[in-house]
């Protein structure tokens, strides 16, 4: 409540002019404004209260505990309390504390206190307001409606908000949707990967019989460090200049002027995150080895961005049609694998080689395969449930990657996830996961299934590029999910280690709302100093301590002790990899709250774990409801019953 209000009604309470009845006709002023929850054992407010808020617009509802208003305000979308400020039941006597951490976060409260010390205590937790003995009910009353009306300005206002902020983006999403319909990178407006790869087949077939097609790979090195140095909008800025310069180059004819005097055919493209194509039609290896040199000086002229000077490198890969390849396609891929082995080899540039091409070849393959798979959505997640370590409760779920090549197969994420970090896809790709997991967390809701955490996999890229905590906070607000659904995992094994940059967007992340778990515990062999400096909330112990092969007796004690820690940081600890139930018994014992593992399930489709959620969730909700009240929890999150395995 405003201060002004608060001390509108201490001041007339104060002056202290009884109840009087409220008028026997004419009506409650207006339509219903919301519904009372009322926790008193006062009498007196027992048969006034009821009378005065009806009369002003509210249907009324009584409660014998503070359980009782939660359970009943989760079931109305605008309610007001009324509680003693003080009931022998509840800890530390403070009703309205636990109510204000537990309800909605606009609920109007208001505290009914015996004396001024009790009124000065509430007002001074700034959580409720107060009204001290004698209660006038008419000005209550009024106080009700005043702040009833307030709240559904503040939803409406909400509200348009929220779509207006929506509106917004989904314009955005479209501009960008449309430039890369038309094939143009909206940050560059150069072309994108697909119209570069037709710009490519299209100089290949066009080129007469005997004469080459080269290409150029550019990748500019340790981009993510620059991000995360200078920011992701002033990196962007560094990119676009990048373009530029290579706008210059295609139409500089010392460059592309051929060996014979004769104009080559040049065009660019923004390939990948910071990678850019160049093709030139009827050019040799001199050609290529011209433009190589021309992009290496102009790496050496510095990159402006607020006023600061940014030095940059970039390392090539070239290669030649029909020498190296036979179509375009595989020609982009051999001029990639060049740049990788350049870069693997510490050197700035390197012609494709086929010798050395074998063992590449597998990732590279994938990696192109991947940019396909984006394009024509052959990428599902699947969940695996996370149980109650007593069981048969889901109270979470991990989204996993799933891809099915309609040549290959099934591919594992273990091999893709990291072809796709080493070529920066994984972004794009971590993007789709996110996306693609709150907007399932909204579908289950407004399936009526009751609420489960969703664990979604953070790569190390995601988190040094910059823009996740936008994306989070964007997919949040336009799926309206409450934050503490949505659970990031970051392994220790890659993520984590990595230097203040990243724990301050794991903050940033923290920040919004959400829970950070750490993955793979135990699995890193570094040291767990980010412990002490990261907000954690879940521990997930790796399946090497619980079912890995060749498990020792010091695994056992490992395993045991890192439980224990997990605990003394107040985190919810989850053992992975579970596959029976002695490994269950053990991680029990342990002190594991949580499990996940083929012994209950592998990750299932969306429908088939609703389908689980709907049969456990027939359990009455009161039932529910008290059994966890029995186990001292309130049913804010519901957890569900999985009868056997998935
Ligand atoms: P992870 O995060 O440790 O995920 C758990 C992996 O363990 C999953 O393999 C899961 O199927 C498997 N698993 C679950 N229960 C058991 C069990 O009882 N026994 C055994 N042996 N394995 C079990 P999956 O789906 O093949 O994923 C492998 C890894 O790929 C994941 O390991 C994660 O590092 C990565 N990954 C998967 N999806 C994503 C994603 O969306 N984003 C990112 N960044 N990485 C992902
Ligand atoms: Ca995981
Ligand atoms: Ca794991």
């Amino acid at each position: 409540m405003r201060p002004a209000l608060r001390k509108i009604i201490s001041l007339e309470i104060m002056q202290g002019s009884g109840n009087r009845l409220p008028p026997a006709e004419g009506g409650a002023p207006g339509a219903e404004l919301g519904t009372l929850l009322l926790l008193t054992r006062d009498a007196e407010a027992m048969e006034w209260a009821p009378r005065w808020l009806t009369f002003s617009g509210f249907s009324v509802a009584t409660a014998d505990s503070v359980d009782g208003v939660l359970e009943k305000a989760a079931l109305q979308p605008r309610t007001l309390v009324i509680v003693d400020a003080a009931m022998p039941d509840v800890e530390h006597r403070k009703a309205y504390l636990r109510l204000r951490s537990q309800l909605r976060e606009h609920t109007p409260i208001l505290a009914l206190c015996m004396n001024q010390r009790e009124s000065r205590e509430v007002r001074e937790s700034g959580k409720a307001d107060a009204v001290e003995r004698p209660f006038q009910w008419d000005k209550i009353a009024r106080f009700a409606r005043r702040e009833a009306e307030a709240a559904e300005l503040r939803s409406k206002l909400e509200h348009t908000t929220r779509a207006l902020k929506i509106a917004r983006l989904n314009a955005a999403d479209a501009e960008r949707n449309l430039a890369e319909m038309r094939g143009i990178d909206s940050l560059t407006e150069l072309p994108n990967r697909e119209l570069f790869r037709s710009l490519l087949q299209r100089a290949i077939s066009g080129a007469p019989a005997g004469e080459t097609t080269g290409i150029l790979v550019v990748g500019i090195d340790r981009f993510r460090q620059v991000n995360a140095t200078v920011g992701h909008e002033a990196g962007n800025a560094i990119i676009c200049q990048f373009a530029e310069r290579l706008r210059n180059r295609l139409q500089d004819h010392d460059v592309v002027g051929g060996d014979a005097g004769t104009t080559l055919t040049a065009a660019g493209g923004r390939i990948g995150g910071v990678r850019f194509g160049l093709v030139l039609s009827r050019a040799g290896v001199d050609d290529l080895v011209r433009l190589r040199d021309a992009f290496q000086s102009d790496m050496e002229q510095p990159f402006e961005v607020n006023g600061q000077s940014v030095y940059l490198s970039a390392t090539m890969g070239a290669a030649l049609f029909p020498i190296d390849a036979s179509n375009g396609d595989q020609l982009l891929e051999c001029a990639e694998h060049a740049m990788c082995a350049a870069k693997d080899a510490g050197s700035s540039f390197r012609f494709f080689n086929k010798a050395t091409d074998a063992a590449g070849r597998r990732a590279l393959r994938i990696e192109t395969m991947m940019r396909q798979a984006l394009v024509n959505d052959e990428l599902r997640l699947a969940y695996q449930p996370i149980m109650h370590r007593e069981g048969p409760e889901v109270v979470a779920a991990e989204a996993l990657l799933r891809w099915d090549h309609p040549v290959e197969g099934p591919i594992s994420p273990a091999e893709f996830v990291p072809a796709a970090e080493r070529s920066g896809l994984m972004v794009r790709i971590g993007d789709f996961v996110l996306r693609e997991a709150v907007r399932q967390i909204r579908r289950w809701q407004d399936e009526g299934l009751p609420r489960i955490r969703v664990a979604v996999n953070l790569s190390l890229c995601q988190l040094a590029d910059g823009n996740v905590v936008e994306l989070v906070r964007e997919l949040l607000a336009r799926h309206d999910v409450e934050p503490e659904l949505l659970e990031l995992e970051l392994s220790e094994r890659g993520v984590l280690n990595q230097g203040p940059e990243i724990v301050a967007v794991v903050r940033e992340l923290k920040e919004l709302g959400v829970r950070i778990s750490i993955d793979d515990f135990g699995s890193g062999n570094s040291a767990i100093s980010y412990l002490k400096d990261l907000p954690v909330d879940v521990v997930k112990i790796d399946r090497s301590y619980v079912s890995g092969p060749g498990r020792s007796e010091r695994d056992e004690a490992i395993g045991a002790g890192m439980v224990a820690l997990a605990k003394r940081l107040d985190a919810t600890v989850v053992a992975e990899g579970v596959e029976n139930e002695a490994q269950l018994e053990r991680v029990r014992d342990w002190g594991c709250d949580e499990v996940q593992g083929f012994h209950y399930s592998e990750a299932v489709t969306p429908a088939r774990l609703a389908s689980r959620l709907v049969m456990a969730g027939r359990e009455p909700v009161r039932a529910a409801a008290s059994r966890m009240r029995d186990r001292g929890r309130v049913p804010r999150l519901r957890t569900l019953s999985l009868p056997g395995t998935c």
